[in-house]
């Protein structure tokens, strides 16, 4: 068994940047199930929103944030958010990373961005991969740090919690189970204070902008371990994903539209003035939707988002990494549109934790997309995930230098029991119903629902996880199979919290209640296994 003072599970932005801060106070294990690298973060292009212009207060980013979220933030989460991001983006740049500027009167200014939903220009980037630079970034100062062990290939399987081992006290968090994905063995991680950092849950849709890590399996984990999940109903599904054979979820970043780019249809028209007066750069929910209706009205298989008449020297060196792709698959964004579909692109609700991450399970801490905090409602602002990663990874790392939770940690824990310990014999079952669930989720569980859908949806889900609870106590475990585990659990956990919602809010529209209900429904979806 090995013991260190936190356990990191991710790493991404908020993991990592858990991980610098703690190894400040203690010795530190990054657990990751890839590489290092392999993260939604690396992924992401527009940047990240933070209040550094003369032009712009915390006031505006905080209202654009709320009137996203739809009446479902935290208020006082979001002013904390979003007033602590400029000390937290210095100290991005005092490790080396460094925002794209622009020459304005004579004098080098940051050049900011502009994104659907903010009043203004307030999104720092750079050119279009701000992940790809600020995880390597991270990375690289991580490495200068002598008491953090970053785990690659190794998978958190669950978390150790004391009502699981019995203990007549208060449930808290005494280690994880990791598999080391090279020897295939489980080992037992001790830790009286370990930090969630895995990400959201996008492979649980059929199309959707994430790279394959993200399969839910911190809130999995979580909700095994009988903590409280909140508002899984509000997937967000980002209006721009690259519509093409070949190119794998590859997203068309909210900054092309942010720029100038127009959403046309396969005739070439404007439609989007249609649903929403902003046109192109209304909320995401709201273009999602209004493609969705356009593609099922027309017949279409995606629509087009039109940048052509931007100058090319201005397109190549705003987003060079797009151009590039888009040429790789025969498209030259220059002279033609791009065609685009919807798809699920990140995970508003999750772990419920308080301001400073802790969730309801003593010792546990949840940060980035896996948690929920309040900070994005039933809708989240472009740009400020990242923003919210940093943010409280800082507050999450602080509380749990200073509340070590006191009493039975010293206890030995138990060694992983593998059971009868064959290898799986028909793998053809677990990709079978890994793709069973993504497609159902896609068709019942997308961007319009129905009751009659999510309870289609339900009844299905339920007869997969009995599948594959047996599987899993019949076989080895490997990282196929628990992360089609992970992906059952969490599908149910979005249709049992859209089938609690009544009403259409944020990213849950339902043709059976299309409006708010404030009066019923302005509060969480919180789900507790006890
Ligand atoms: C294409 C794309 C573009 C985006 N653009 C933007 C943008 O411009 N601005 C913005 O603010 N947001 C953007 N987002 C969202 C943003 O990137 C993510 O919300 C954010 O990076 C999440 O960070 P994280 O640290 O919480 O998780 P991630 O960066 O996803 O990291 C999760 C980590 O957990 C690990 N992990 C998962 N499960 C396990 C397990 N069982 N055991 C061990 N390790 C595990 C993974 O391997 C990974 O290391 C974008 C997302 C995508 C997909």
């Amino acid at each position: 068994m090995k013991e260190y003072d936190f356990v990191v599970i991710g790493s991404g932005i908020a993991g990592l940047a858990f991980a610098l801060k703690a190894a400040r106070h203690g010795s530190v294990a990054v657990i990751t199930k890839r590489k290092g690298a392999d993260t939604n973060t690396a992924w992401a292009q527009g940047g990240i929103a933070c209040v550094t212009s003369d032009e712009d207060s915390f006031e505006l980013h905080v209202r654009d944030t709320l009137e996203a979220g739809a009446g479902l933030c935290d208020e006082a989460v979001v002013r904390a958010v979003v007033t602590e991001g400029p000390e937290r983006i210095s100290e991005l740049a005092e490790i080396g990373l460094q925002f794209d500027k622009r020459e304005v009167s004579g004098h080098r200014e940051l050049d900011l961005g502009k994104e659907g939903g903010h009043s203004k220009r307030r999104v720092l980037h750079v050119r279009d991969a701000t992940g790809k630079e600020i995880e390597e970034t991270l990375l690289r100062e991580l490495g200068r740090q002598s008491n953090v062990k970053l785990l690659e290939n190794h998978m958190a399987v669950d978390l150790i919690t004391a009502a699981k081992l019995g203990f007549a006290t208060e449930d808290r968090c005494l280690g994880v189970y990791v598999l080391d994905e090279k020897t295939g063995e489980v080992e037992t991680i001790r830790s009286d204070r370990t930090a969630l950092a895995t990400g959201g849950c996008g492979k649980v849709y059929l199309y959707t902008t994430n790279p394959d890590i993200a399969t839910g399996d911190g809130v999995a984990m979580a909700w095994r371990a009988g903590v409280e999940i909140a508002n899984m109903e509000f997937i967000q599904f980002h209006p721009t994903c690259l519509f093409h054979a070949e190119a794998k979820s590859f997203l068309i970043s909210e900054a092309v539209r942010g720029e100038g780019g127009i959403l046309r249809n396969h005739r070439g028209k404007n439609f989007i003035k249609r649903y929403d007066a902003r046109g192109s750069l209304a909320p995401r929910d709201i273009v999602a939707r209004a493609i969705d209706a356009e593609i099922k009205r027309s017949g279409a298989k995606c629509v087009f988002l039109d940048i052509t008449h931007k100058p090319p020297e201005f397109i190549r060196k705003r987003f060079p990494h797009i151009y590039q792709t888009c040429l790789r698959f025969g498209i030259d964004m220059l002279k033609q549109a791009i065609p685009v579909v919807p798809a699920a692109h990140y995970q508003c609700g999750g772990i419920k934790t308080d301001m400073n991450g802790a969730t309801s399970l003593l010792g546990l801490y949840a940060v980035g997309e896996v948690a929920c905090i309040g900070m994005h409602g039933a809708n989240r602002l472009a740009s400020n995930s990242l923003l919210e990663g940093l943010v409280m990874a800082h507050r999450a790392a602080a509380a749990a230098v200073h509340r070590r939770p006191g009493g039975i940690q010293k206890v030995a824990l138990p060694e992983w029991q593998s059971g009868n310990v064959q290898d799986v014999d028909e793998l053809v079952v677990i990709y079978h119903n890994w793709d069973e669930i993504r497609r159902l989720m896609w068709d019942y569980v997308g961007i319009v629902r129905t009751d009659k859908r999510l309870q289609r949806a339900s009844a299905r889900l339920r007869n997969l996880q009995r599948e594959i609870r047996e599987f899993y106590w019949n076989f080895k475990v490997s990282v196929d199979l628990l992360e089609l585990r992970n992906l059952a659990a969490v599908a149910a956990l979005i249709v049992d919290s859209a089938l609690c919602r009544k009403e259409s809010r944020g990213l849950h529209y339902t043709l059976d209640y299309s409006q708010t209900d404030d009066r019923q429904f302005k509060h969480d979806t919180v789900l507790s296994r006890w």
